[in-house]
């Protein structure tokens, strides 16, 4: 079947009242956004409290529907054929016409759901599902009607043109990108973060990414798969800047200053303190981990909490309370999981001490911060200066 447009159902946008338009407008936004590589020209439009994605001359369905199922905020994704001549004649033809070409088994139940949408139109819904019905019937003898429990649904809608649909594809769910504020991601070539990035900006959050290299000890390879991470929950979360942080002396400064078994939890809350900075700068609300209560010996809860009293911003980890599993589960589903598990070294392993501290002291974490007093803070400075920052379109 050659659709000609798609009907885009929203989620939760509709409780918004005012601010309706505002979450449309950003819905919009994204699924253009989504659909830039998508081979043909597509026409995205908003008409009453709905959107319309309509595909001019050739395009490539499968790819389209790939794209739209990335874009947050949307619940369903209908194909559609749209019907510019609107006598009723016609419009059984078409119906028979779509009937015949969506459904080449014909062995099924369905029932005709009009909708006389332009109260000018001469045929009333109750008259139209009567009649449409009997013609399908007519030409597909083989189609039984039910009422209650059809297989097939075909929604037939009279507007300024005729809409006909029957397919529903479930999208993503979620809230439009962009309609939550903006938050900052610390991205590792983990399995975790890219997960965390990607439920944080399913509920309309917009991204910018903080990556933190140690450059020689890790590679440029290394630096490469953040950045292929990066796009990949870029498709999702819209156009996203990581920031690359060379973070080499501050790590070196570390391991020369303090305990080595509290080297990575020092570490972890430089990293905190300087994304809180790129954060402030950058406009962003929060910030976002991968961390997973239990998961290694710097997610205890006194990992954790050592690792947040450095934050005065709001830290959200949605993996939090999920299992391993669970997580790789959802990078199979976004496609992130292939790239995380390529193996490069990330810069907490090269440091990592055989017995690191698993319940850290707060205390004495902040007395072994002292000894690092007299050059880190411009270390710090020298390293915020520095950021190179990538901008990943996807
Ligand atoms: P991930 O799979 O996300 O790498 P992980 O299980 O390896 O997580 P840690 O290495 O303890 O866990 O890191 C915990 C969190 O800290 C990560 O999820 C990420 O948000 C952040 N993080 C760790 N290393 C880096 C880094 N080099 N750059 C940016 N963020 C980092
Ligand atoms: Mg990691």
């Amino acid at each position: 079947m050659q659709y000609h447009a798609f009907l885009i159902k929203y989620a939760e946008i509709g409780t918004k009242g005012k601010n309706r338009y505002m979450f449309e407008d950003a819905l919009m936004k994204q699924i253009r956004y989504a659909l830039k590589d998508v081979e043909g020209r597509f026409e995205v439009t908003k008409e009453a409290g709905r959107i319309y994605v309509n595909a001019e001359g050739y395009y490539e369905y499968e790819d389209v529907v790939e794209a739209l199922k990335r874009v947050f905020g949307i619940a369903d994704i209908c194909p559609m054929v749209q019907v510019e001549d609107r006598d009723f004649e016609n419009i059984k033809k078409q119906v028979i016409a779509y009937m015949d070409q969506v459904y080449p088994d014909k062995n099924l139940t369905f029932k005709v759901d009009a909708r006389r949408v332009d109260k000018n139109y001469p045929v009333g819904s109750e008259q139209m599902n009567r009649d449409l019905g009997e013609a399908i019937l007519e030409a597909f003898p083989q189609m039984k009607v039910d009422v209650h429990t059809p297989q097939v649904r075909l929604r037939v809608e009279v507007r300024q043109k005729v809409n006909l649909f029957s397919v529903v594809i479930p999208g993503p769910g979620g809230m439009p990108v962009g309609t939550n504020g903006k938050a900052t991601l610390l991205l590792s070539g983990g399995i975790d973060s890219p997960v965390a990035g990607y439920m944080i900006a399913k509920r309309g959050v917009k991204i910018d990414a903080v990556y933190f290299h140690a450059p020689p000890y890790t590679s440029d390879r290394a630096k490469q798969k953040v950045v292929d991470l990066a796009n990949l929950v870029a498709r999702y979360a819209g156009p996203m800047d990581l920031h690359v942080i060379n973070f080499t002396d501050i790590q070196l400064y570390i391991y020369e200053k303090c305990p080595h078994e509290e080297l990575t939890i020092i570490m972890r809350r430089y990293m905190m303190r300087i994304a809180q900075a790129i954060a402030e700068r950058t406009g962003s609300l929060g910030l976002i981990t991968g961390e997973s209560i239990g998961q290694v010996a710097s997610q205890t809860l006194q990992s954790l909490a050592a690792t947040n009293a450095v934050c005065t911003m709001p830290v959200f980890r949605p993996v939090i309370g999920f299992d391993k599993q669970e997580i790789v589960d959802l990078s199979e589903k976004i496609g992130t999981y292939e790239t995380s598990i390529q193996p490069f070294e990330d810069c907490c392993t090269i440091f990592v001490a055989k017995h690191p501290v698993t319940r850290p002291n707060i205390k004495g974490i902040a007395s072994s911060e002292r000894r690092l007093s007299e050059k880190i803070d411009e270390l710090v400075k020298t390293a915020l200066d520095t950021d190179e920052v990538i901008r990943c379109q996807g």
